[in-house]
């Protein structure tokens, strides 16, 4: 079975790290063949709608897929039915614009923070009226790791926020100080066979993930989130791997955001689970039977940012699994990951210093 990645980054090397045991092969479309993932199949070079590039995909795979989420949606239009791309397209065209994510929540009853687009800068001074400061100024489209957004905390803020960013659609977003962040990844294959994993409770510095924790174990969060999953994925008609990201406010869920894809908050399951996010992806849009997502554990998964530790320094702590993506080092990039899965949540929270001992940056 041959598998067509559009993109060609960590996630897609860690794809075909789980693949290659079910007998899958790779393919990967990126602009370049310096990438995590060009080791680990073929590789076709060129633009994500690149029509060539597109068709030489399609020539060598049985299913498509994708592990980047801004692939530009008319591309993906020009694709021909088979080989069937999954999750569908349509995931994509929410993911890839705020206001039409939110739109979809508010459709399916899913709660998030209150917002109002914006499109210039006196519609950004009303929706400051109407929402209340603090808040969050975004863009619509191409925000990724906290970046695309800025704070307002003050009306002054007002003219600099909009210098920043105001060249683009944007969203306003009510600042939430919620208690903490967790995330719910879902699998639904294209036999509709439905699988959750436990919740992931995550931190972000500087609006990039820096770590996650799972189990975290609470049955009244964790079923208000497979509500709104179901509920996404029903809607969709979803085929894959889907990630929400949620503020916990009140012992409240309010979505965050979804990833039509596997999502950095799930790296745990590779060692963590007893099957990983990755392969339950693959063998959610092959149609094949699920895996088991119960945990082997308590995880801890700690981002590397800018730098990557010495790894014979992670190698010694007990119970640690290094992932080095071969990225060449950059500030904010993610580099790699380190997961230990331990007995104990005592034992965790302990591998988990330890390793933010190595990688503080
Ligand atoms: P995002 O790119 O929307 O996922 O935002 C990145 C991170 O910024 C989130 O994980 C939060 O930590 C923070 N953030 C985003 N939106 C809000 C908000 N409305 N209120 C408080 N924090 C936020």
């Amino acid at each position: 079975m041959r598998i067509g990645v559009i993109g060609a980054g960590q996630l897609g090397r860690m794809l075909a790290l789980a693949g290659y045991p079910l007998g899958m092969r790779f393919m990967f479309l990126d602009r370049s063949d310096d990438t995590p993932a060009a080791a680990l199949g073929g590789n076709v070079i060129g633009a994500f709608d690149d029509p060539a590039s597109l068709a030489e995909l399609v020539a060598g795979s049985d299913i498509l897929t994708f592990e980047f989420e801004n692939v530009p949606a008319p591309a993906l239009e020009t694709l021909p039915a088979d080989p069937p791309l999954w999750p569908p397209a349509s995931a994509l065209q929410y993911a890839q614009d705020r206001l039409h994510e939110k739109n979809l929540f508010a459709e399916l009853d899913i709660a998030s923070a209150p917002s109002r687009p914006v499109d210039d800068l006196e519609g950004l001074r009303g929706a400051v009226a109407e929402l209340g400061l603090p808040a969050v100024l975004k863009t619509r489209r191409l925000g990724y790791d906290g970046k695309g957004q800025t704070v307002l905390h003050k009306q002054d803020d007002i003219d600099a926020a909009w210098e920043k960013l105001g060249d683009v659609p944007l969203l306003l977003e009510k600042f939430i100080p919620f208690d903490f962040e967790v995330s719910l990844i879902g699998v639904r294959s294209s036999t509709g066979e439905t699988v959750f994993y436990p919740l992931t409770r995550n931190h972000h510095e500087d609006g990039i993930l820096r770590y996650s924790l799972a189990p975290f174990e609470d049955v009244a969060l964790e079923s208000q989130a497979q509500s709104a999953l179901n509920a996404i994925m029903s809607r969709l008609g979803y085929v894959g791997v889907l990630t929400v990201e949620f503020f916990v406010s009140d012992g409240r869920l309010l979505a965050n955001e979804m990833a039509p894809r596997v999502h950095n908050s799930g790296h745990w399951t590779i060692e963590g689970a007893v099957t990983s996010q990755f392969e339950n992806h693959l063998r959610a849009i092959a149609g094949l039977p699920l895996g088991g997502t119960t945990v082997t554990g308590h995880s801890a998964m700690i981002n590397f940012i800018g730098s990557m530790p010495d790894r014979r320094e992670v190698l010694a702590l007990a119970n640690c699994h290094l992932h080095d993506y071969g990225k060449s080092p950059r500030p904010g990039r993610k580099l790699g990951h380190a997961t230990a899965v331990t007995a104990t949540v005592e034992a965790r929270d302990q591998a988990l210093q330890a390793l933010r001992r190595l990688n503080v940056n």
